[in-house]
């Protein structure tokens, strides 16, 4: 049986107060809550804040990137050691925000995996197509290319363990979700395609669907039986709705 993660991305929002606020919230309106592991992911700028706030609650800490080296001359990059030593586990990579704005390619972010694998940590891997390429009817392809980036460069037992977002990129931010119904066939898909190299690792590993994810879509979206979750972007951002969505789930 998979264990459903609910991860609020914060993307480029907070403040100290806010962070505070926000977690505190959290922290109440989820106290007690089973059957799901939540996470957030503030910009890393507050992760020493937020370890604070989260030292005695089973909420985890995650950031929205990494870089690939643990030091050295590599001016402006953060380090898979920096995020565990501020008690990060979830790591977001491959967000299509990154993937656009900082031109990331497949194998980039295939790098970014391993780096964390080895590092200990867990992948938060975002796949997903664009608007045009869903049109085009290639999103099965789109999302199998940015999985077999990692499944061929280090196989596919090293997405055990690791979590899956696939996160279409025109139900970011639009308000226009996914459908439950469209969601769960491309999340099968996926699972597929995985299971084409193991079945084994498809039936284990976590999928979340992000993408406009809300209090009023969460439970039709995880009632689906490939829905594992969701990768949580605007809607993360208030403690009574997030809270909402992770007891959905
Ligand atoms: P929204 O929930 O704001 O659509 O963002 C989704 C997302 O990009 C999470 O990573």
């Amino acid at each position: 049986m998979r264990r459903p993660l609910v991860m609020g991305n914060w993307k480029l929002n907070g403040s100290k107060a806010m962070v505070t606020e926000l977690l505190n919230g959290l922290n109440a309106e989820l106290k007690g809550v089973e059957g799901v592991d939540v996470a957030v992911a503030p910009p890393v700028m507050y992760l020493a804040q937020a370890e604070q706030l989260l030292a005695d609650s089973a909420i985890k800490l995650g950031a929205q990137n990494v870089d690939t080296h643990n030091s050295g001359a590599f001016t402006g990059d953060i380090s898979a050691e920096m995020l565990k030593d501020f008690g990060a586990t979830h790591i977001i990579i491959g967000h299509s925000e990154r993937r656009e704005y900082h031109q990331e390619s497949d194998e980039f972010v295939a790098q970014k995996f391993a780096f964390l694998k080895e590092n200990g940590l867990t992948p938060v891997l975002c796949i997903g197509e664009s608007e045009a390429q869903n049109e085009a009817g290639e999103t099965l392809a789109v999302c199998a290319r940015q999985l077999d980036a990692v499944i061929q460069s280090q196989g596919v037992e090293a997405l055990n363990g690791a979590i899956i977002a696939y996160e279409p990129i025109w139900a970011i931010g639009t308000g226009k979700a996914a459908t439950a119904e469209q969601a769960q066939e491309i999340h099968a898909a996926i699972r597929k395609h995985i299971a084409s190299y193991s079945e084994d690792v498809a039936s284990k590993v976590v999928i979340q669907y992000g993408g406009s994810v809300k209090a009023g879509n969460a439970a039709e979206l995880f009632a689906m039986p490939d829905i594992d979750g969701a990768l949580v972007g605007g809607a993360a951002l208030d403690a009574a709705g997030f809270a909402a969505i992770a007891k959905a789930a």
